[in-house]
């Protein structure tokens, strides 16, 4: 498949580290001008050593006013990952309202508040974009000990297809991708016990974990014009574990 981004601001969300970083680097190479935001400063300066033309800011998506400043100056964006998101994990007696509170601020209202700004001035501009939201297969099966995370997904999923009904009348396409377990720093955190992975990849058709890159590949796929009828999806990158 041909793509370039030749042109295009792109805007990704979390790309300090795991998934958002691997893309911010696969869409400059397909020659975006790529902006990451995300937390951790070191994170942010060690991707910008390996790809000087990545412009990187740090920001807590967790503040609504200060995320709303930083995206504002950002402007015009054509094309936005809301790839950010945090996992606490506990079983679902002992949820703690904090981590409600910081889970559901990044993983849903961060996605709201960055949206609102770049779609607007999509609307402005008249020339149509593409928004992925990364979800998960969490969105749609229930997993052990991550109630909330599972919660803040499915609304996720349900946002998406709102935004694009809303959103598609102005050429602006938003979707999402679903992936299984990836081994990042996330995916370890939930899934480094040797019996809690092997049970999940028993669950699992294909029989393993997802990569890095498959993640990003089903991503530049939505973002680009190769997906130009493709609106208000779920896409599981999966191996099949959402289809039993
Ligand atoms: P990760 O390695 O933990 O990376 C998450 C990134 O988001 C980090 O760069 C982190 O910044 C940033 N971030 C978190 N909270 C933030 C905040 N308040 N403000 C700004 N940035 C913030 O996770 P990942 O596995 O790459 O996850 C990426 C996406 O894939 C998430 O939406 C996740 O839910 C989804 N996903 C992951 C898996 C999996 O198994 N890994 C499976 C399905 C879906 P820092 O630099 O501070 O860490």
């Amino acid at each position: 498949m041909n793509i370039s981004f030749e042109g295009k601001r792109i805007l990704v969300t979390g790309a300090g580290q795991g998934i958002g970083r691997a893309l911010a680097l696969r869409l400059s190479k397909f020659g975006g001008k790529v902006i990451a935001i995300s937390r951790t400063k070191k994170h942010l300066d060690t991707l910008a050593a390996e790809d000087s033309s990545i412009e990187t800011i740090q920001a807590n998506l967790e503040n609504w006013d200060s995320t709303r400043d930083t995206v504002k100056k950002l402007l015009p964006i054509d094309l936005l990952v809301n790839n950010a998101a945090v996992a606490k994990l506990e079983s679902f007696l002992d949820i703690d309202p904090e981590n409600f509170d910081a889970t559901f601020n990044v993983n849903l209202k961060s996605v709201i508040n960055v949206s609102q700004i770049v779609s607007k001035n999509m609307i402005d501009r008249g020339k149509g974009g593409s928004i992925v939201n990364v979800s998960s297969q969490a969105s749609q099966a229930a997993l052990k000990d991550h109630a909330v995370y599972c919660a803040s997904k499915a609304a996720l999923d349900q946002l998406t297809r709102v935004m694009a009904l809303e959103l598609g009348p102005h050429n602006i396409r938003t979707n999402t991708v679903n992936p299984t377990v990836v081994m990042t720093e996330m995916g370890r955190l939930g899934w480094s016990d040797p019996e809690k992975a092997a049970s999940m990849k028993g669950k699992i058709p294909l029989g393993r974990f997802a990569e890095v890159d498959e993640v990003v590949d089903s991503i530049v796929y939505l973002l680009s014009d190769h997906s130009s009828m493709v609106n208000g999806i779920t896409l599981p990158i999966d191996g099949g574990f959402l289809a039993q």
